[in-house]
């Protein structure tokens, strides 16, 4: 491939107190449209990994780019720019704001960037309309299921249109099923919005739909393998 990395990590290595190394010197790359699983048992360094990757936390040793920036290197201010127009995030929770609706948590992102109300509105519709809840746009979060809710926190996390979607156990709360879906659904984005995305997930259905599995173990990627 001759495309630039839009990923580049290496040597990170994270020591949390009382002497936890939870990463042991991790160097990989992620190329633009590339979906990457991130497998590993838990308390391998997955979390820790993507939290140092998507400026979240720092490393100890070693360096992180995302899209030709020094992650690693960039002051607070430069950072939380960095996260909210490069990388859009994705949690096992779905983080969603419970007194809004689903148009409205899509739209959080968009108010943060101050875009004009009718570009808001016609995004948030765009992209709910995507992750196939156009008609349920106004309901909120405890009327909808576990995966329509992370639906709708994958909506949102595409928002501001972002280069890098880090999404950590995104289906470990819901059933194999709805898993199945909502890795489908992190694919076919991945393929028409052109993303890059960097999965979490030890389910090993889900991991088949990966381009590419980094292998996490004690804190050290074991192998890396197209899926
Ligand atoms: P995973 O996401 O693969 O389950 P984590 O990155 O959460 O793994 O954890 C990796 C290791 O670091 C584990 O041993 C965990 O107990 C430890 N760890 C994670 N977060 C902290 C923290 N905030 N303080 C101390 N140890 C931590
Ligand atoms: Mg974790």
């Amino acid at each position: 491939m001759t495309k630039q990395p839009l990923v580049v990590a290496e040597g990170v290595r994270k020591v949390y107190p009382k002497g936890v190394e939870a990463l042991r010197g991790v160097s990989f790359e992620a190329y633009p449209g590339e979906l990457v699983a991130v497998r590993g048992r838990s308390g391998s360094g997955k979390t820790t990994l993507l939290n140092m990757i998507g400026g979240l936390d720092r490393p100890d040793e070693g360096r992180v780019e995302v899209a030709g920036r020094t992650v690693t290197e960039l002051p607070e201010a430069a950072l939380l720019e960095l996260r909210r127009d490069m990388i859009g995030f994705v949690f096992q929770s779905f983080g969603l704001i419970p007194v809004l609706s689903a148009a409205e948590n899509v739209g959080v992102p968009l108010r943060l960037t101050r875009a004009a109300v009718a570009e808001r509105e016609e995004r948030v519709r765009m992209l709910l309309t995507l992750v196939g809840l156009g008609d349920h746009m106004n309901q909120r979060p405890y009327e909808l299921s576990g995966g329509q809710q992370q639906r709708v926190a994958i909506a949102r996390s595409l928002a501001n249109r972002p280069r890098l979607l880090i999404a950590d156990e995104p289906t470990g709360q819901l059933d194999s099923h709805t898993a199945l879906q909502i890795m489908q659904l992190l694919q076919a984005l991945v393929r028409s919005e052109g993303v890059t995305a960097l999965v979490a997930t030890h389910d090993p259905k889900l991991i088949t739909l990966a381009d590419r599995v980094l292998e996490l173990h004690d804190g050290a990627i074991m192998q890396e393998t197209a899926a």
